[in-house]
């Protein structure tokens, strides 16, 4: 969700979690695979919580708990806001993947820890995990997703992501144009990988006028085979006239250094974390007048992917299920100006509303 820089209090972990609202953090070790793992569950109201596993090779552990904590809190809001009933978790490994003995033995052996929790958190592909690993770990238990189809899983979940990033660019043209034409709109698509890809398609299909940038020239290539599109260098992104820039590469590209140089009227992207600090850089857009779409509600493609793999896997219900995007996004920028609050305000105000709402009647019933 934020970059914000979250701290541990005191590096006590049990006062953070309180502040932060954590039910559970497990700490997992196995000497012998050279398992070191931290799993934390944040708010399990609407569900089991479900988040990715991510395998960093920290610094340090301090930043591994922070990173998790950050991480599983931002599940929450996320599977709230799009209407999955799920909670929000998640889990690091910390390590070195390239001095790992066996991986099958390290992930099966995560999937032992996984499996303790009884369901209370279902875990699935992050940064440096992959289909494969999850595979190992659904030898050990059944709260896993992100299997591939063959083993009826909802495989890559990028098409379904940048559908919905798409559905988010298309509502924030609505609030901003009043209407969702994307036709002679021009897109900046920052990173075309898997996502960045597929969200071209779309909007190519809509007569958009596409730019592209990336750092990697075979990745170029593939696209302006198969598309008409302008490619920028990186360092110019962004000083180039645009409507509508979309992140879809890496975290904290709103930032002091950029946010003066944007001249589009709308940021709507699939790259996690996108504002450096969330509150700063969410007030600088709008003294900006451009208009943000929260990256963690637009992007929830891959998470109602899982979501609809654990009900048993259906492509075409995840891509509909991935239709709220459109509304909710719209519902954010209301509440956004009515409140005269950021667009990422209104969502995690929105997400906790509705967890609110759900444990009354949890508590009554
Ligand atoms: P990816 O690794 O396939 O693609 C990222 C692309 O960005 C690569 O082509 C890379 O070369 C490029 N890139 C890296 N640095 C760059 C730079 N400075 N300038 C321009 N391009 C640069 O990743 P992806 O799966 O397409 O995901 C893209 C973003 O969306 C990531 O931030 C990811 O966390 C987020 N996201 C992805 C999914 C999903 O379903 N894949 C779901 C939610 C969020």
């Amino acid at each position: 969700m934020s970059n914000s820089s979250l701290q541990l209090t005191n590096n006590e972990v049990m006062t953070t979690m309180s502040e932060m609202g954590h039910e559970q953090v497990v700490f997992c070790n196995d000497t012998e695979s050279g398992l070191k793992a931290i799993i934390a569950v944040h708010n399990t109201v609407l569900g089991p919580s479900l988040g990715g596993t991510r395998f960093w090779n920290y610094t340090n552990e301090t930043d591994a708990i922070v990173d998790v904590l950050r991480l599983s809190r931002g599940m929450t809001y996320k599977s709230s806001l799009c209407g999955n009933n799920l909670g929000g978790g998640k889990a690091v490994i910390i390590g070195d993947a390239t001095k790992i003995k066996s991986r099958e033995a390290l992930f099966r052996s995560y999937g032992k820890f996984v499996n303790s929790l009884n369901g209370k958190y279902i875990t699935a592909e992050d940064v440096g995990t992959s289909t494969g690993d999850m595979v190992f770990i659904s030898q050990e238990t059944k709260a896993v997703a992100g299997l591939p189809e063959s083993m009826g899983g909802g495989g890559d979940p990028s098409p379904v992501t940048a559908y919905g990033v798409y559905l988010g660019i298309k509502a924030s043209a609505k609030y901003v144009y009043g209407n969702d034409s994307l036709t002679g709109k021009k897109i900046l698509v920052q990173g075309v990988g898997h996502v960045g890809q597929y969200l071209i398609d779309h909007l190519i299909k809509e007569n958009a006028v596409v730019m592209i940038s990336d750092i990697n020239e075979e990745r170029i290539k593939t696209v302006t085979a198969k598309h008409k599109v302008e490619v920028i260098e990186k360092e110019k992104v962004y000083d180039s006239i645009m409507d509508i820039y979309a992140p879809c590469a890496l975290g904290a590209t709103l930032n002091d250094d950029t946010i003066p140089k944007l001249t589009c009227a709308i940021v709507a992207g699939a790259a996690n974390n996108q504002l450096k600090d969330e509150t700063k850089h969410g007030r600088d857009l709008i003294d900006r007048n451009i208009v943000y779409a929260p990256d963690y509600l637009i992007n929830a493609g891959g998470v109602i992917n899982c979501y609809v793999e654990l009900e048993g896997y259906n492509k075409e219900r995840a891509f509909s299920r991935t239709d709220i995007i459109y509304n909710r996004t719209l519902e954010v920028f209301d509440i956004a100006k009515k409140e005269k609050i950021t667009t990422q305000e209104a969502a995690n105000s929105l997400a906790k509303s509705r967890i609110t709402a759900i444990a009354k009647i949890n508590a009554r019933m």
